[in-house]
């Protein structure tokens, strides 16, 4: 889009001058000869940047540009001004009511360049702010409020739980959506007093509501549910005689008050029925459901009881098992149903199940914690194993509860949190060079001590967060980048890693050219490095997000070639310069000559196709010969360097040998 300016000089010479240079540049320019024409204009016009001179008759620079920050807070106002008037210059700064002060007179290219810096500060001023990005692209369920309580915005996530129309929600308070719970609990809850909630929605449903952010006056609230909606409707004979959810709670509870020896909950999660569902439709389903529901209710035996919860989820209740040895064995009976394919419909269908249990008195003696713990084991299964089962340990909630942490202390601001980046070196087997470095971002938050991102990116990324972040690892690159072209260090580019979600961002691209122009870094002095995994989900999508991102000049990598797909077929059709070996390729790469001729391959046939090889995860003398042997162009690990902090890499850089000195090889 092409920005509009709005020049303000008493002298008619200088916006000539100025109006010629500017419209040449290709940017829109109204210009005014005073401070109030410059008033009137604004509310005719759409304007991005604002020059204006310092000292005017009537109303001077400064006077205009308070009365343009109170009334058009995003336009970006320069001054353009001849006096030495330090004081006021420094003044008018520090009120932050300019952006910047430019001299004249000016030199064109510079003033052009200011211009460029202006537009960039426009854009971000103006991006979405931190909530409505999170309502944007958190696949979590969202809600905003404010410190009443009245809902004010609600995301697509949560639209779609609720039935709503996100776009359009009459103003409403969160206690007409949320019914059973009082204004007191809604009041502690929203004054920050607990950080999470349990109750239930309008639609029955069980939720357990969190404090995500709080911005000034506003709140962002995520909704989880606890259970999910049932898909089929449950009420078939069959699953009429099962206790229902509260009745199993009863039951529990009695048995436990007794002491009848050990009691189990077993939540039964069938995993593979909403493929079923699709291709049989709800009726037939629904049939399938209660002929599992009656073949494991013949099952049972005295002590053992069925209950129904939701959808295709059911739960078994063992009252009396000697120990868990016994528990496991019932279990398995219970479940022998599984073992051969159901004939429903003229159809053998074979079905797979995930099964989570928890003890009491040992895991608790609370049926709804037993329920909620069992289902929390019954969701671990990420291998997807057709037959799964496994009991609660704390870790499970450890796990969960370590994630729920993490999200939360992601949010605020990026480097008072923590964060920072590290540089690894990829090394020329050609010349034993540093040429290229990786940037891997480092995490060490105040509380909770140095987190992975291998731990960390994936819930940035579910929580939307990522978007964020992973502008503020890009802008930080290229500041450092920057800074070591300004050193005189040699470097040919920094890869820098991209998750899916950015490049899914409409924004990131505009985001990138101007973060490059603002660093006068150019684009071939940067690599964004995908993985193969997000490029493969959707090749037609990755092909034309990628080649506009290529046609600007940005190199792509593909990163962790060798852990999905690893076609080198598809390396043709997406545009891309380096092909990264993932280090599960290379391991074994010593001892094993299968492994050996399979990099070789690879290598070779990326080769043919134009692309470098960086090998990476290299930490043995062996790996780099023999990738050198086999003509790969770089290599990347712990054998050369680790990761290193800025000060640390740019020493390394510094203290390089010329080319070929010091390089064990040849
Ligand atoms: P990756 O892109 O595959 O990065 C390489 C990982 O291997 C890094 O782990 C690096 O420290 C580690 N590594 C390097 N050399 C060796 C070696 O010789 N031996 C071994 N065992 N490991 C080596 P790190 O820093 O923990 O990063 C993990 C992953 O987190 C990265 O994998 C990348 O997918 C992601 N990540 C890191 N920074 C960013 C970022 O800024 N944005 C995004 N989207 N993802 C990032
Ligand atoms: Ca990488
Ligand atoms: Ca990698």
């Amino acid at each position: 889009m092409t920005s509009t300016l709005l020049i303000v000089d008493d002298e008619a010479a200088v916006l000539r001058s100025l109006e010629r240079l500017l419209c040449r540049a290709g940017y829109k320019v109204i210009a005014a000869s005073g401070g109030a024409e410059a008033l009137e204009l604004l509310q005719q016009h759409q304007v991005q940047i604002l020059l204006t001179d310092f000292r005017m008759p009537l109303m001077c620079g400064n006077e205009l540009l308070k009365v343009v920050k109170q009334r058009h807070p995003q336009i970006v106002g320069l001054i353009l001004s001849g006096y030495a008037d330090f004081n006021a210059v420094v003044d008018t700064l520090n009120s932050g009511i300019a952006y910047k002060f430019l001299q004249k007179p000016w030199t064109d290219e510079l003033l052009l360049s200011e211009i460029q810096h202006a537009e960039t500060e426009f854009k971000r001023r103006t991006l979405p702010d931190l909530h409505t990005q999170l309502l944007i692209s958190s696949q979590d369920a969202l809600l905003e409020l404010d410190d009443k309580g009245q809902v004010l915005r609600i995301n697509a996530a949560l639209a779609k739980l609720w039935l709503l129309d996100a776009t359009n929600i009459s103003p409403k308070h969160l206690s007409a959506f949320l019914p059973t719970l009082s204004a007191q609990q809604l009041q502690q809850f929203l004054s920050n007093q607990q950080n999470t909630l349990l109750c239930l929605d309008n639609q029955q449903h069980e939720i357990e509501l969190s404090h995500r952010l709080v911005t000034g006056h506003r709140l962002l609230l995520k909704l989880e549910r606890l259970e999910p909606l049932p898909q089929f409707s449950s009420d078939l004979s069959s699953l009429s005689n099962l206790l229902t959810h509260q009745q199993a709670c009863q039951l529990i509870e009695q048995h436990i008050a007794v002491k009848s020896g050990l009691i189990a909950v077993a939540v039964l999660d069938i995993d593979n029925f909403n493929l079923i569902n699709d291709t049989m439709g709800y009726h037939k389903t629904d049939l399938l459901i209660n002929k599992v529901a009656s073949l494991l209710q013949q099952q049972l035996k005295p002590h053992q009881h069925l209950a129904y919860l939701s959808g295709d989820k059911f739960a078994f209740i063992f009252t009396n098992c000697a120990d868990e040895m016994a528990l496991q064995l019932q279990i398995t009976e219970c479940l022998s149903i599984f073992d051969h394919p159901l004939l429903h419909d003229e159809r053998q269908i074979k079905l797979n199940f995930n099964l989570g249990y928890a003890i009491a008195p040992e895991d608790s003696i609370i049926a709804e914690k037993l329920l909620k713990y069992a289902n929390l084991a019954c969701r671990t299964n990420r291998n997807n194993q057709h037959h799964f089962y496994m009991r609660f340990e704390q870790a499970i909630l450890d796990s969960k509860q370590q994630q729920f942490e993490i999200s939360n202390a992601l949010y605020g601001d990026l480097e008072n949190n923590g964060f920072s980046l590290n540089f690894q070196p990829k090394v020329s087997l050609r010349d034993g060079r540093i040429r290229q470095a990786e940037v891997l971002l480092r995490w060490n938050h105040p509380r909770l001590g140095s987190i992975s991102p291998a731990l960390f990116i994936p819930i940035a990324e579910r929580d939307g967060q990522i978007i964020r972040i992973g502008l503020w690892v890009l802008e930080q690159s290229l500041r450092c980048l920057r800074s070591f072209y300004q050193q005189g260090l040699e470097i040919d580019w920094l890869s820098i890693n991209i998750s899916g979600r950015q490049l899914q961002d409409p924004a990131f691209s505009d985001q990138l050219q101007h973060l490059l122009a603002e660093y006068q870094i150019k684009p071939e002095q940067i690599e964004l490095e995908v993985t193969e995994t997000y490029l493969m989900e959707d090749i037609q999508l990755s092909n034309k997000v990628l080649s506009h991102l290529h046609q600007t000049g940005v190199r792509i990598s593909m990163d962790d070639f060798g852990t999905g797909y690893s076609s080198l077929a598809y390396l043709t059709k997406l545009p891309i310069d380096e092909v990264k070996l993932d280090r599960s390729l290379l391991t074994e790469l010593s001892s094993d000559i299968q492994s050996q001729g399979m990099v070789r391959n690879i290598i070779r046939m990326a080769h043919e196709l134009g692309l470098e090889v960086t090998a990476e995860g290299i930490e043995t003398i062996e790996q780099q010969q023999l990738l050198q042997a086999m003509g790969c162009d770089l290599i990347q690990g712990y054998f050369y360097s680790k990761p290193l902090n800025e000060q640390l890499f740019t020493d390394m850089l510094r203290q390089q040998p010329f080319a070929g000195e010091n390089f064990y090889g040849n």
